[in-house]
């Protein structure tokens, strides 16, 4: 069903929960996070890559995604992810995304504020900012250090909100996107003082694959009210498919079986990170 993305994370924070968002390359993926959601009860954001969005497809993807989302049982938001160029975002918006991070972390602060500014007068949806940066590509995992995270100022924060108008604010807390080298190491003295900063716009947490459940589980009552998860569910699909390929294959090419096990595989992943961010309360929604 259809929902306001700032009021389904607000009503989880006040939970102590996150909702999480995952990256779906295709209609496949989001029916396989819809129908996990579905299955908790939970709500949870649909991504759509920049990449994804700017190709040949990106507008059907987009409105496939919508109906599904407005299909489902549950609250399910279309985001349209890491969008720098606005005439991609207006795109989006017309094929059905109803929020978008407006990502101008390369920008200057005050740069980056005037353009989310912008997109936020331009369109009735919902905007994520970023300030600071998460490090590492958003479709290709390579590991990353977590020591060069390009960590949230958050003397910054307070006046970037303000003359941004952000309603969500995805923030560098030592989290990087793709791989960690080691163990993730969160700044949480950093995280609470970007929380204080911050009032009531929920933050976002961008990098998730990798971070141990505790940690995320501290994030989401430290005031994380939203998670991003990419490359997590992106290695758990290709195990699956390189693991029942020669099997699919060998039985008359079996295609739905295959597609099957992709989703399957799709699937616990999503109840994983949901049942990990539901926090102490996990009502249903
Ligand atoms: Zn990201």
């Amino acid at each position: 069903m259809r929902a306001a993305l700032d009021e389904v994370v607000a009503r989880r924070v006040n939970a102590g929960a996150a909702v999480p968002a995952f990256t779906c390359y295709g209609a496949g993926t989001a029916l396989a996070v819809v129908g996990a959601a579905e299955s908790l009860r939970l709500p949870v954001i649909l991504l759509v890559a920049p990449s994804s969005a700017a190709a040949g497809g990106g507008p059907r993807l987009i409105s496939t995604l919508r109906h599904i989302a407005d299909d489902a049982r549950v609250p399910v938001c279309v985001q349209l992810d890491h969008a720098k160029d606005e005439a991609l975002i207006r795109q989006g918006i017309e094929a059905g995304a109803d929020a978008v991070l407006a990502d101008g972390s390369h920008l200057s602060p005050e740069d980056n504020a005037a353009f989310v500014r912008r997109v936020r007068a331009s369109a009735d949806v919902v905007v994520e900012a970023e300030l600071g940066s998460v490090p590492g590509a958003e479709d290709r995992a390579a590991v990353q250090e977590t020591d060069l995270a390009g960590k949230t100022d958050p003397a910054t924060v307070g006046a970037f909100l303000d003359a941004s108008g952000a309603q969500l604010l995805a923030c560098g807390v030592g989290n990087v996107h793709g791989r960690y080298r080691g163990t993730p190491r969160i700044d949480w003295p950093l995280l609470a003082r970007i929380r204080q900063e911050a009032g009531a716009v929920p933050l976002v947490l961008h990098g998730a694959s990798g971070i141990p459940a505790a940690d995320l589980r501290a994030a989401a009552a430290a005031g994380v009210g939203k998670v991003n998860v990419n490359t997590e569910l992106r290695t758990a699909m290709l195990a699956a498919a390189e693991e029942n390929l020669g099997r699919c294959r060998a039985a008359g090419e079996d295609m739905l079986s295959l597609t099957g096990a992709v989703t399957a595989a799709a699937e616990a992943v999503v109840r994983e990170v949901l049942t990990t961010l539901a926090g102490a309360a996990a009502v249903p929604t």
